[in-house]
């Protein structure tokens, strides 16, 4: 599976896609009274999911908003698409 991350008003959003680029699900990461919430079924439940735990990695290859792809089973990056 990717991921792709970008800043929205109120927190991210994040793509899941799978192996064909396929759009696979989207979920909404907000930042509300000092953490974030994600609306993924295990982020209802829990202080935390894969999602949230994503957000950090992104951050520290300066890939928010950048377009690339992140594989969480190799946690290799996959460049930008471009036209
Ligand atoms: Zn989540």
């Amino acid at each position: 599976m990717f991921y792709n991350l970008k800043n929205t008003p109120d927190g991210y959003r994040m793509v899941k896609f799978d192996r064909y680029l396929n759009i696979e699900a989207i979920y909404q990461i907000t930042y509300r009274r000092g953490r974030h919430y994600c609306d993924c079924p295990q982020g209802q439940k829990s202080s935390t999911c894969k999602h949230r735990d994503m957000i950090p990695v992104f951050a520290q290859h300066k890939a928010i908003d950048s377009g690339k792809f992140y594989c969480a089973e190799t946690k290799t990056w996959e460049p930008r698409i471009v036209e």
